[in-house]
């Protein structure tokens, strides 16, 4: 999704770049064509369509990504922390990584 709209962006950065070079570009066409505005308008719009496309798929990508880091991790910490610490998180006993209950206190480990 990312990737997508940086393409888009990029595919819109060098059709403005190569209409200019060609002065096929709408943009000069605003200041030296005699068409009618809306007609001109429309034919901007068109003419930006991958950017705006890029831009909303980059939007998009962006929220999603702040979504995922605002999310609390889905593994309780409990059970990571048994893992790697090899002690129960509740009442501190040494247990095993694999045991389901603290042997001390009965806590459920994962
Ligand atoms: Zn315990």
């Amino acid at each position: 999704m990312k990737k997508a709209g940086i393409v888009l962006l990029v595919i819109q950065a060098v059709a403005v770049i190569a209409g200019f070079a060609t002065h096929q570009s709408p943009i000069t066409d605003l200041f030296t064509s005699d068409e009618a505005g809306a007609a001109l308008i429309g034919k901007l719009i068109g003419y930006f369509i991958p950017a705006i496309v890029g831009i909303i798929l980059l939007r998009k990508a962006a929220k999603k990504e702040r979504e995922a880091a605002a999310e609390p991790s889905a593994a309780p910490a409990s059970s990571a922390s048994v893992a790697s610490s090899g002690v129960c998180p509740k009442c501190g006993a040494k247990v095993e990584p694999d045991d389901m209950f603290c042997v001390n206190c009965g806590v459920k480990l994962h």
